[in-house]
């Protein structure tokens, strides 16, 4: 077995030489553990973030799913997936019922059967992005037929996945994304009604273009100019869902800002911020709402593959520099 361990606090991007590959033997398992072998690692963007938390040498954190190769529970078959933040390791003992879920992470899940799509879903559409998604939008913006939505990081694991839910429930739903092929992608594919290059066009121009009636809700994956830009263009009592700000990941040193308070006093805006793990008690009826969505065809995905245990660090710098449409995971083997 091998694990990855943070050596060094990153600086700007990640690299390689922030960690090292540590080899593992594990014990026999004891009576409700189960040993589960991974096949698909998650990199998201809270990686880049909360790592300035721990004291060093640390595991690196991170979701996956993995195979249950060998149990002592009942509960818990061979050949069962469960999605669970065992962190960058190729093996994971574990005792389901009673494993402690750290503050912002997923709780373990013994994966419903997804038919014919991909285990890996349960990192993305079916997993912790989704649920993200799911809550975010139900929860928080609580958007009526009719409205518009803005999405920010709109090409990629939760903004797809939220546009999406938007359509669904009869709503304008305009994006912001990286590249043209990734707008291409959220009008052709997803049925965006627009969908703009945040690095090439001017976004107050982009609002006035493809939000005609203005904004009602804005979930917020990036934070900084954009989302004030965004918040000055909304409607009286819009809502904001501040799901993330990735703009201010690799950077954290406090960026030339302009002050988003007018905007939330004079439209009387509700800004909420939140962490899908408030939800962890309703964690399947995301899951389930969304494998519905799938099996009728309401829901698309895409995912971006990387190979190896020993890619770890190009997916997360790939998927931090928006190589990714849709969610970015790593097959282990
Ligand atoms: P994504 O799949 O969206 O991947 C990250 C994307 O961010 C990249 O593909 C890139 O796309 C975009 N990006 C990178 N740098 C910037 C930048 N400077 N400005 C704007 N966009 C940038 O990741 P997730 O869907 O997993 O996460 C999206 C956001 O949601 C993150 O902020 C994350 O922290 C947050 N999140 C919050 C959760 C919560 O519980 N609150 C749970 C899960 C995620 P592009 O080409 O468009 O630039």
């Amino acid at each position: 077995a091998q694990k990855y361990v943070l050596t060094k606090y990153f600086q700007g991007e990640p690299k390689k030489s922030d960690f090292k590959i540590v080899e593992e033997e594990l014990p026999e398992l004891k009576e409700g553990e189960v040993l589960a072998e991974a096949e698909y690692l998650s990199v998201d963007p809270y990686m880049r973030a909360y790592m300035i938390g721990y004291k060093l040498p640390t595991d690196m954190i991170g979701g996956q799913v993995a195979k249950i190769i060998s149990s002592r529970n009942k509960n818990y078959a061979v050949g069962k997936y469960l999605a669970g933040s065992f962190g960058w390791r190729t093996h994971t003992i574990v005792k389901p019922d009673d494993f402690n879920t750290p503050a912002g992470f997923i709780p373990v899940t013994l994966l419903p059967d997804f038919g014919t799509h991909p285990v890996s879903l349960g990192l993305g559409v079916l997993g912790m992005p989704g649920n993200t998604a799911y809550f975010g939008v139900k929860e928080i913006c609580k958007p009526k037929p009719g409205e518009t939505i803005v999405i920010t990081g709109g090409a990629g694991a939760v903004g797809s996945h939220v546009g999406q839910i938007g359509k669904i429930l009869g709503c304008r739903v305009v994006g912001f994304a990286g590249t043209d092929e990734k707008c291409e992608y959220l009008e052709k594919e997803l049925g965006f009604d627009r969908a703009f290059n945040y690095k090439t066009v001017d976004i107050r121009a982009a609002l006035k273009d493809g939000c005609p009636k203005r904004v009602d809700c804005y979930f917020d994956n990036v934070g900084g100019e954009i989302s004030t830009t965004i918040m000055s263009h909304m409607n009286k009592y819009g809502r904001v869902a501040v799901c993330g700000s990735i703009s201010s990941y690799n950077d954290m040193k406090l960026p030339k800002v302009t002050i988003l308070q007018p905007a939330i006093v004079f439209k009387e805006l509700k800004v909420e911020g939140f962490l899908v793990n408030r939800w962890t008690d309703r964690w399947n009826e995301g899951i389930k709402a969304n494998l519905k969505w799938l099996n009728e065809g309401k829901l698309k995905y895409q995912e971006k593959v990387y190979h190896g245990f020993d890619n770890m660090v190009d997916a997360l710098v790939g998927m931090l520099r928006g190589e990714n449409t849709g969610k970015a995971v790593v097959k282990v083997k």
